[in-house]
């Protein structure tokens, strides 16, 4: 498990430069699928199994990350951030820039304490104050291939922590990937399973938004990683979820307050999903979750509309580069995916 997990998580693929995760995922699924393809926005698909009824299950390969926007005479390095990266979780973090010829290291830094004014050290240091510096001039991180638009990830392992927990970087959504992935490789499926491993979908479900409409399922359903509230600063009622409990069955999911551009997940899709944890005895958690959504929320809009729902794993200090999981709720996704897979659908 921790093999592949670590291999997947460790990859780089910043929204929009997804190949050094998509190589990887295609590679593993060899052998174990009918068909795998590839569409001009860079989503993987693979076939297996052929019901009557297709289902489209997704898990994006995309991860939030910077992209570089300006480097001045000196070679310190000024960047954009791609999806939701909150400011202050990116000082000081060791990041990896994905030149065209090579891959350079570099440290997010900004002014040291010691010549900050008083006030300065009370304020929050935004990004545009950050800059990354790599040791090279402009003329040498040229000649690497790195300029303006060159994407950057941040450099992180994945370990293990006590009781099951591991912790990693882009664990949103390559937990996801896994999953799809584990359960690809075990399931003897009786549906039309077309799994996709959809890009861009951090900065607003755009690889699910058009592969959804190419596979046209009967039914889609998102893997994908959700918050847990289960640590201090947190109240039970805000993020009900804790991690270990299970995956989450999505009930619904949007902004903060309205809900909107969310998904409210299809209820005979939320029944059925219920039906199966049971049934096969899998612990699972129900979420109705605020201030967010997965690619679900682009399925189900899809041509005519699309029966959608979505499954999600518990994460703690997600969105930022050590995100805490449970192997346990892994383990109890890839079975769900499973039996998703291998059930047959009289509902639809
Ligand atoms: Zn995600």
């Amino acid at each position: 498990m921790m093999e592949l997990l670590k291999k997947i998580s460790e990859a780089p693929g910043v929204s929009g430069f997804e190949y050094g995760i998509s190589e990887i995922i295609k590679k593993e699924l060899q052998g174990f699928v009918n068909k795998i393809e590839e569409d001009r926005f860079g989503n993987i698909y693979a076939y297996k199994g052929n019901g009557e009824k297709t289902i489209m299950i997704t898990a994006h390969m995309d991860e939030i990350g910077l992209i570089v926007k300006h480097i001045d005479d000196r070679g310190f390095i000024r960047f954009a951030k791609i999806g939701g990266v909150p400011d202050h979780v990116l000082l000081s973090q060791r990041v990896i820039i994905h030149g065209k010829y090579k891959k350079i290291y570099g440290v997010i830094g900004c002014k040291a304490i010691h010549i900050m004014k008083e006030e300065e050290r009370k304020q929050l240091v935004t990004y545009d104050k950050m800059f990354i510096d790599t040791g090279l001039s402009k003329e040498q991180l040229e000649k690497y291939g790195i300029g303006i638009g060159t994407p950057i990830t941040i450099e992180r392992d994945l370990v293990e922590l006590e009781n099951d927990l591991i912790v990693g970087r882009a664990m949103d959504d390559r937990a996801g990937c896994y999953i799809l992935i584990e359960a690809l490789k075990k399931a003897n499926p009786v549906n039309k399973i077309i799994a996709v491993f959809t890009v861009q979908e951090e900065v607003g479900l755009r690889g699910a938004t058009i592969s959804s409409y190419n596979v046209k399922p009967d039914i889609g359903i998102a893997i994908d990683t959700t918050i847990a509230g289960d640590h201090p600063e947190v109240s039970e009622s805000e993020a009900p979820v804790k991690i270990g409990n299970g995956p989450v069955i999505v009930v619904a999911d949007g902004r903060r307050e309205s809900l909107g551009g969310g998904l409210l997940a299809n209820s005979l899709i939320v029944n059925w999903l219920i039906e199966l944890a049971n049934k096969l005895g899998i612990k699972y958690q129900l979420g109705v979750l605020e201030g967010g959504t997965t690619d679900a929320a682009a399925i189900q809009l899809s041509r005519g509309g699309i029966p959608s729902g979505c499954i999600s794993i518990p994460t703690r200090y997600l969105h930022t580069f050590s995100e805490v999981l449970s192997k346990r709720d892994l383990e109890s996704g890839i079975k769900l995916i499973i039996g998703l897979m291998e059930s047959k659908i009289s509902f639809l």
